[in-house]
């Protein structure tokens, strides 16, 4: 089998998988890792436990590499009934990436990012983030014995993130800005400090999260007819999109899913790229959304995402916050699964689309619900309010409760 090899998006010049390059040094557009599809069957990579390394054969790390891992993937695929009948389509599943070792997806880039930067030889790595990257990434480089800094919007970041990555022993450093200004403060900082960058501009990092698709392939038996990625820095659908890709080259799919990006409506420049037919981004400056994880006005992935969008002849748009926090509480109520508010985006989405005839009621539909409930605490007391408080009696209380 051949190397894996990185590949220019737009001139196409290739790079070696043992170079540290971000984007083309030629043309400055992203890069795309290539591999050559391996010949492996499904039922012989179910021998493996259900994780993002069962997928070996498809992850373009060498055999004798050791791997950094915290055993993420194998997320629950969750059928909603109630969900969908909300939601107005036949049938709803949620890909609940809460589930990971951290708390959101950013787990299954980081075990192949971190690996990376492992057997390269870095000595330290870092991420600009809203959160969940630093979270992520604080975790795996502690697993490798790496040191860690994220950078991070100041004011901006969930408790429950920056809890995370105070606690593995990152250093945090808060900037008076939002994500764009501290992702390029971060992508300059490693290129000129040996840093090892693990944003999802790096391409690696996007390998560990194709697995996604493979999971939901394994665990439906099938591909779905759509995916729904709520889309901030836009790696994330990117990454599931060549997922699938894969496993149709490799012969062990025979189709491909519409893949249905959603936005944020305070923080949306690629729905509005796409609506408005334009042939670059146009950024959003002062992104803002109760949705922090996909705050984010300049995505650098944005080529990649509107390639998977018209590719799979998907679809796009935004939500507004009340509609992310509405289905953020339905989610949670009716099926029992916590989400962050980035993540109910996608649900929020899927209604949305139903409901103005964008999306045939007879579709099957899997949400990539991207993080846990737990992460946002802050969000969830200011929507449901604090607990009603009362004496310490049987009587205060028993009057509390309606009777049965
Ligand atoms: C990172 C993140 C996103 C956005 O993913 P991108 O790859 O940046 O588009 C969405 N939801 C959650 C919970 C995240 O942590
Ligand atoms: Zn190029």
């Amino acid at each position: 089998m051949s190397e894996p090899i990185l590949r220019c998006m737009k001139c196409h010049k290739e790079y070696d998988a043992s170079q540290i390059v971000y984007t083309c040094t030629g043309c400055g557009a992203l890069l795309e890792v290539v591999i050559e599809p391996p010949k492996v069957t499904l039922k012989e990579m179910a021998r493996r436990p259900l994780r993002v390394w069962r997928y070996r054969e498809f992850l373009p790390i060498a055999k004798e590499t050791p791997i950094i891992s915290l055993d993420e993937g194998g997320t629950q695929l969750y059928r909603c009934d109630k969900l969908a009948k909300w939601a107005g389509i036949r049938r709803l599943y949620i890909k609940y990436e809460g589930a990971n070792p951290t708390g959101s997806f950013k787990d299954r880039g980081m075990t192949l990012g971190v690996t990376k930067a492992k057997s390269l030889g870095s000595k330290a790595v870092a991420c600009a983030s809203t959160g969940n990257t630093s979270a992520s990434l604080s975790a795996y480089a502690a697993r490798a014995g790496l040191t860690c800094y994220v950078i991070l919007p100041a004011g901006k970041v969930a408790m429950g993130k920056l809890a995370q990555a105070l606690m593995h022993g990152a250093k945090v450093i808060s900037v008076k800005g939002n994500f764009d200004q501290a992702l390029n403060i971060v992508m300059g900082i490693s290129t000129k400090m040996g840093i090892y960058l693990l944003n999802s501009i790096n391409p690696w990092r996007l390998e560990g999260q194709k697995t996604l698709a493979f999971e939901v392939v394994d665990q439906l038996g099938h591909v779905p007819e759509m995916v729904a990625v709520p889309m901030g820095n836009c790696g994330n659908i990117s990454a599931i999109w060549k997922g699938f890709k894969e496993f149709q080259d490799a012969g062990i799919t025979d189709c491909l899913p519409r893949m249905y990006g959603v936005q944020a409506a305070g923080s949306a420049p690629v729905v509005r790229m796409l609506r408005e037919n334009l042939s670059e981004l146009a950024p959003v400056n002062s992104p803002e959304t109760v949705a922090t994880a996909i705050r984010i006005g300049n995505p650098v992935n944005w080529p990649k995402a509107v390639n998977a969008i018209k590719e799979s002849k998907g679809a796009y748009d935004a939500v507004s916050d009340d509609e992310i926090v509405e289905t953020q509480r339905i989610i949670a109520c009716l099926e029992g699964i916590g989400v962050e508010p980035a993540s109910a985006a996608s649900v929020a989405g899927v209604r949305k689309a139903a409901s103005i005839g964008a999306m045939d009621a007879d579709a099957e539909v899997v949400c990539v619900c991207t993080g846990h409930l737990l992460k946002d605490p802050e969000e969830v007391i200011s929507i449901c309010g604090k607990p009603i408080e009362v004496p310490p009696d049987l009587k205060a209380v028993s009057e509390m409760l309606s009777p049965v």
